[in-house]
Parts: structure tokens; C-alpha cells; sequence
């Protein structure tokens, strides 16, 4: 089943700017398992006199188990941390792959990610793009688990390059860098070992170096996506596809209006957990059930792997997208804590789910 292309005959495709739905899915809708629900409970004291919306809420959230009763492990996401991070970004100005200004932002990361307490890496590379060669480099973290089982968390964190525009990205990928590096922190600050290995990994060029998705390329290289294909396919020659049980893209879910449909191209037990666990929390309104057609993105190098994957995205109405105009004003704190939140709720269900022994994608 390929995407709707209807979805993208879109003002943005007029633009020449959609990314083209391609290829048939790999991942086919599977049987919805029961889910345990796990507590989420308020640490507010007393009666608050006001009813905050769901996203004010302290919550506690376990990390470690997806049972009915785990020891609750005071987690708090912080939106403003998030927030933080996406400035310091823009600070840097446009960061396309192999400038300065990208390799500031790829020390940023790493340094956050040492201060967690985490042993993060970089794995350089070099990419024939359009523009030449390019030096890149994924960044890569781990929380190791009861289990070698591992679910990656992610997100590009290069900036689409312009020639004539000053392009900053506060949504793609700023929201999605700054919410991955909070996740991160919040699931390092764990006293309880999770069952299964959290990798947090931040793609290198993502976008495209020419103006449409599918504008220059070949099939076997095409021009968007250098930094998850060069990781999939790591993955693929050290025969390490089977310990990798889900991934879960960050990209684009910041926006101030924030509303995430579903990626048409996302396995779907994957999307439903995080959806059922959104709706858990209280954010009915932002996990909806429309389709998403987004036509390719760093999940889908995963998912021709093998790998079961589910791309949390806003692009179809989020109209500031490859604009100057995605700006700081566009994205919120409280839509990368819902997001985050959500996230992290749903790990536990994600490793209960991807049990040893059972791969889904290779379940018929
Ligand atoms: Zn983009």
C-alpha cells in the first residue's frame, strides 16, 4: 500500500517542496495487543485550586516496567529544558550538514548528553551529496537495559540547507533535538535498570541539499536521509537488525497547535501504543487518528531493514515548514512535554510488547 499522494497535493508541494510518497510500506498493520496500563499519578499535593491542563501535570512515569504496580519513578519532563535547548540551536544560526555552525550544535548535543551521565558518541562518515562530499556524523547514547533488546529514539539534527534563505529550523529539527535530549536526560536520571537498551541517536542530514525531496538523487542514493541510511545499514552488515526491536522518529512536533496524525508509513502496533499511551495521559487531542501522509523520512531506511518503526510527525499543517518563518514563536513547551511525556510513558509498553524471541516485523 503506497501513501496518499493526495495529502501531499498540498500548497508545500506546489512549493516543490513536499517530500515524495514513496515506495510501498514494509510494515503492515498487526493485531493491537492489550496493553497494561501502569500508574500515572499526580505528584501535586492536596487540591489544586485550579485544573491544570494535562500537560502541567507532574507525572510519574515509570521507566522500568509496563506492570500495573512498578515503584513509580518520579520523572519530570521539563518543556522548558526543551525550549532551552531549541534556542541555544537557533543560536547557532542555519546548520547544514558539514558547517561550522552544525558541528557547534553536534558538540552541544554531546556535551548535554555526557552531563546526563551518558557515554555518548559520534560516528563520522563522509556523503556523496549533490553539493560533493560532506562530512557527517550521527551521535549515538545509550542507557543500557535488563535485556539487549534496543529501542532507538531519534531525530535529524541537521537544518535543510538554503542558498538565499536564513532557514533556522525551530521546528525541523529544533523541537525534535531539543525534546530527544530531555527525554534523555529524564530517562538517564532512572534509578531502575529498564528492561530493555534505550538508544538515543541524532541523524546527520536528514534533508535534502537540493530544494525537493526527490529533486537529485538516484535510487540506490538518493539525496535526503545520509545519516539514518548510513545507521540502518551499520546495523544490516554487523547483523545487529534483530536486537533492534522499535524505533521511534522525532521530527517536526513542536508546533504551538500541535496535532500528530498518523504516519502512513509507521508500523502500526508501534503507533498504536504511543497513541493509547497519548490518550493515557490526557492528550486525546493531539494523538489523532487522521492519516499523515509524509512520503519518507529517517524511519523508512529502518523499516526496509526490518526494523519496526513510527515517525511522530506535524508536517501536512504545519504551513512555516522550510520557511524562514519557522521561528521560535511557532513551537511551544508544552507540545515538546506532551510529546516527551508521551514518549517515555510508552517505553516500558514498547519493551514489554517486543518481547525476546518475537520479532514483529518478521511475524507475518
Ligand atoms: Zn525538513
Amino acid at each position: 500500500m503506497a501513501g496518499s499522494a493526495g495529502v501531499l497535493a498540498s500548497l508545500r508541494y506546489l512549493q516543490c517542496c513536499a517530500r515524495n510518497v514513496r515506495g510501498r510500506l514494509l510494515s503492515q498493520p498487526k493485531t493491537v495487543i492489550a496493553v497494561a496500563l501502569f500508574g500515572v499519578i499526580p505528584l501535586l499535593g492536596g487540591c489544586p485550586r485550579k485544573e491544570l491542563p494535562p500537560g502541567d501535570k507532574p507525572v510519574s512515569i515509570s521507566l522500568g516496567s509496563p506492570s500495573p504496580s512498578p515503584s513509580p519513578i518520579p520523572t519530570s519532563f521539563n518543556g522548558e529544558r526543551a525550549m532551552a535547548h531549541v534556542k541555544k540551536q537557533l543560536e547557532f544560526g542555519p546548520r547544514p550538514p558539514d558547517t561550522p555552525e552544525l558541528v557547534k550544535t553536534r558538540n552541544y548535543i554531546v556535551t548535554e548528553l555526557k552531563s546526563y551521565g551518558l557515554a555518548a558518541s559520534t560516528d563520522e562518515f563522509v556523503a556523496n551529496t549533490p553539493q560533493g562530499r560532506k562530512k557527517m556524523a550521527n551521535i549515538i547514547a545509550e542507557i543500557p537495559g535488563e535485556s539487549t533488546n534496543v529501542i532507538i529514539i531519534s531525530s535529524h539534527y541537521d537544518t535543510k540547507f538554503f542558498k538565499d534563505l536564513h532557514f533556522v529550523g525551530a521546528n525541523d529539527p529544533g523541537a525534535s533535538v531539543g525534546t530527544l535530549l530531555e527525554i534523555a536526560r529524564v530517562a538517564a536520571s532512572s534509578s531502575t535498570k529498564p528492561k530493555a537498551t534505550y538508544r538515543f541517536v541524532f541523524f546527520d542530514g536528514e534533508e535534502a541539499f537540493c530544494e525537493g525531496w526527490d529533486d537529485c538523487g538516484t535510487p540506490d542514493n538518493p539525496d535526503h536521509t545520509y545519516g539514518s541510511r548510513h545507521y540502518a545499514e551499520q546495523l544490516v552488515d554487523r547483523h545487529q537488525v534483530q536486537s533492534v526491536r522499535a524505533l521511534i522518529l522525532l521530527d517536526m512536533m513542536g508546533y504551538t497547535k500541535l496535532e500528530l496524525g498518523r504516519d502512513t508509513m509507521s508500523s502500526r502496533w508501534l503507533q498504536d501504543i504511543i497513541w493509547q499511551t497519548g490518550r493515557d495521559l490526557g492528550y486525546t487531542k493531539v494523538f489523532v487518528d487522521r492519516p499523515e501522509g509524509v512520503g519518507g523520512d529517517d524511519h523508512e531506511p529502518f523499516l526496509r531493514a526490518g526494523i519496526d518503526s513510527v515517525d511522530l510527525i506535524q508536517l501536512n499543517d504545519y504551513r512555516y515548514w522550510h520557511t524562514p518563518e519557522d521561528t521560535l514563536d511557532k513551537i511551544s513547551a508544552q507540545s515538546m512535554k506532551i510529546v516527551g511525556e508521551t514518549v517515555l510513558a510508552s517505553l516500558p509498553r514498547i519493551a514489554a510488547h517486543a518481547s525476546p524471541g518475537v520479532h514483529p516485523s518478521v511475524a507475518q
